[in-house]
């Protein structure tokens, strides 16, 4: 099958990095120190930001070496921070280096000072780090236990603590080295795959994944808590109470959205020898005010990368298709191209061929024959 106008798309490339985030097993002492860890990374930050812009009068504070060098000479003058974990503040000056050259090079807006109460998180030593079974070693607060084991074998070069609903957890970034082993994949099927808002994926043989738009079930009850929340007193008690209920609420919702994620995705990878995706212009799409809520709550950015993580595990190519592809005005019988379609039309009537059609599942077909053109080239 020809496609005019379709130039060579791109195939994403394997790499060794694995990440994972594991719920740990905390009690009273390690939340005491992990809270006061992050209070030492936005100290470390605010500190070095206050000085920044103090300094940018004359000129000085430039370099990431330089901010690093001003907080050695400068903690000095604070007794309690000896006794905290060092790196969560170099960590967080370094942070705050990326973000002062974004600012310079325009890619992003002035830095600004984090506040208390907001999202509690910091980076530690990866290379004093020790993993056991389901338990973790962290500098200067020693064994912690996790809710699982590590998946991934190598080098750990990258160690994140952070909060999220009442639950601590590890980020850990492995470099594997080793390179995919692939799976093998004869006898089964090339997949194209549409995925929108409507059904949150549609295969070329018709199956199609409901989308679970969770946060449309909770939106009523979030509301609520947020406005509970913001009649609270800032930072007191109660406040933090409600803080915690709205990020339970949050953490319920993500749950649920990655739950079917990983399951749709388990099974699209393990039925597949070749995948063929769309490329989504999710921000060109968030434009659209009354798209954006239902896209962001169907989180389709998360759906693909978790695709394209266990693609990648299994040795299985996504190939996706150029990002001008029209998939879905294309007819999948003869290629004829309709200028406009509306997303009210849910079947797709062709006026070349008067084929009728799937709007999803024709876009799906046209994605895997991409991918089939692609994957024999
Ligand atoms: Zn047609």
């Amino acid at each position: 099958m020809a496609f005019p106008g379709v130039s060579p798309s791109r195939i994403i490339n394997f790499m060794a990095h694995r990440s994972q985030k594991i719920a740990l097993r905390t009690n009273n002492r390690h939340e005491q120190w992990f809270r006061s860890q992050c209070g030492y990374a936005r100290f470390a930050y605010n500190n070095a930001l206050s000085d920044f812009k103090a300094g940018l009068e004359v000129d000085t504070f430039r370099s990431k070496v330089d901010l690093n060098n001003r907080w050695n000479k400068r903690k000095k003058v604070y007794e309690w921070v000896k006794a905290q974990d060092q790196r969560a503040g170099l960590y967080a000056i370094d942070n705050l280096g990326k973000a002062i050259k974004n600012w310079v090079a325009k890619r992003s807006k002035f830095p600004k000072f984090k506040k208390r109460g907001h999202k509690l998180s910091y980076t530690t030593d990866e290379q004093s780090v020790k993993v056991e079974g389901k338990r973790i070693k962290l500098p200067k607060i020693g064994w912690v236990g996790m809710f699982q084991e590590l998946r991934f074998e190598g080098e750990i070069t990258r160690v994140s603590i952070s909060r999220t609903g009442k639950r601590w957890f590890v980020s850990m970034t492995v470099e594997t080295g080793t390179p995919n082993t692939p799976r093998e994949t004869r006898g089964l099927p090339v997949v194209g795959i549409d995925v929108g808002i409507n059904s949150l994926a549609t295969l070329d043989n018709s199956k199609q994944y409901p989308n679970p738009r969770p946060l449309k079930r909770y939106e009523r009850k979030l509301k609520r808590e947020q406005r509970r929340m913001s009649k609270k007193v800032f930072l007191s008690n109660n406040w933090y109470k409600q803080k915690d209920k709205v990020a339970k609420l949050h953490y319920r919702i993500a749950c649920i959205r990655n739950d079917v994620h990983h399951k749709a995705t388990t099974e699209i990878v393990n039925s597949a020898s070749v995948i063929g995706i769309e490329t989504l212009k999710i921000t060109n799409m968030l434009k659209n005010k009354k798209l954006a809520k239902a896209l962001s709550d169907s989180a389709l950015g998360g759906f693909l990368s978790k695709l394209k993580s266990k693609a990648e595990v299994l040795g299985i190519p996504i190939i996706q298709a150029p990002q001008f592809y029209a998939s879905s005005k294309t007819c999948s019988h003869c290629g004829d191209k309709k200028d406009e379609l509306s997303l009210s039309e849910r079947t797709y009537h062709c006026n070349g061929c008067g084929a009728s059609i799937d709007r999803d599942v024709n876009a799906a077909i046209n994605l895997k024959a991409i991918a089939v053109g692609q994957a024999e080239m």
